[in-house]
């Protein structure tokens, strides 16, 4: 594996602020990366634990490396598969999506900047690929994930492309499916949305890592699970993965859910946080200048009542 980690965390002291880190409390960073947001909060403990999850191998080694010596228990997997089965926290994190240490090895495959097999898998010992996506799902299939993940309005067109293109040979490469793209797209838009490959990139590594299923069902269980007044802090990178923690968030908050139409309450619903955020937090002018990756990120809070 090439490269050193190197990934800085989005809104940190927001973040540190929104957990407000107790130092005998249990916290869950649900997306430890490298460390950068972990490190922060296991410095501010005494007597207290930090559960790290992450479903990349190489996040946790690296995350092992710099939390050396406090005490913290490292769980590799999907968050979305353990949450309901730890232990109540004081505080939850969740920092989605894929780290720059991801994106800025080539071998990985998340860049359509670096030449490099068909990959994307946050968890490289899952089995299914970028390479299975791209070469496996039905023109229809591909055009819905790029429309709907990427928000790629010549979704239909590349998808035809892309089926043109492997019934004389696989696609293999990252960069023989930029130039696919590239190529779908007129010459008059093809550069006008940032890079013509960004919106594919980013709809196929969601669809790989299956990134938005359980999403809203693990936010629930997540805020369900931990101690009065605890925290649950969520920075999402896109408007979908926004939506769904906006949606979760209302849902938890909510103390009726009896359809509008109805005279009287009749459901048992009990408001179970307080929003701390009513809109999300986005970042500062001066961390914008510093980190590229903060630009599009929100973040929620909310707290257990
Ligand atoms: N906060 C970290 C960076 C996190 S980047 C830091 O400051 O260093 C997001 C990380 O979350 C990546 O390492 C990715 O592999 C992991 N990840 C994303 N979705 C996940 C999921 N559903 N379960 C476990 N890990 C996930």
């Amino acid at each position: 594996m090439s490269g050193t980690f190197s990934h800085i965390p989005v809104m940190a002291s927001e973040v540190l602020e929104g957990l407000s880190v107790k130092e005998n409390g249990l916290y869950i960073d649900c997306t430890v990366g490298g460390g950068g947001h972990s490190i922060e909060i296991a410095r501010r403990l005494n007597k207290g634990k930090l559960i790290a999850i992450d479903k990349d191998c190489d996040a946790l080694d690296a995350a092992k490396e710099r939390l050396k010596g406090y005490n913290v228990e490292f769980v590799h997997d999907d968050f979305k598969n353990v949450l309901k089965t730890l232990p109540q926290a004081d505080g939850i994190l969740m920092d989605l999506g894929v780290s720059s240490y991801q994106i800025d090895t080539p071998e990985r495959g998340f860049s359509y900047k670096y030449d490099s097999l068909l990959d994307m898998r946050m968890d490289t010992s899952a089995s299914m690929t970028a390479h299975e996506v791209i070469n496996g799902y039905s023109e229809e299939r591909l055009a819905k994930i790029m429309f709907e993940y990427g928000e790629e309005r010549f979704s239909r067109k590349i998808a035809s492309r892309i089926v043109e293109y492997r019934r004389t040979s696989p696609i293999e490469r990252t960069l023989e499916l930029v130039s696919i793209i590239e190529k779908s797209i007129p010459v008059k838009y093809r550069y006008s949305g940032g890079h013509p490959a960004k919106r594919v990139f980013q709809a196929i590594r969601i669809e790989v890592n299956k990134e938005l299923q359980g999403l809203y069902e693990a936010v629930i269980s997540g805020a369900r699970g931990l101690v009065k007044g605890g925290r649950i802090c969520v920075i999402s990178f896109h408007s979908l993965e926004d939506r769904i923690i906006k949606n979760a968030f209302k849902y938890l908050e909510s103390d009726c859910i009896c359809d509008k139409s109805s005279p009287i309450c009749t459901c048992d619903k009990v408001s179970e946080v307080r929003l701390i955020t009513k809109k999300p937090l986005t970042a500062s002018e001066e961390e914008l200048k510093s980190n590229k990756r903060a630009e599009s990120a929100k973040l929620r809070i909310a707290e257990k009542r």
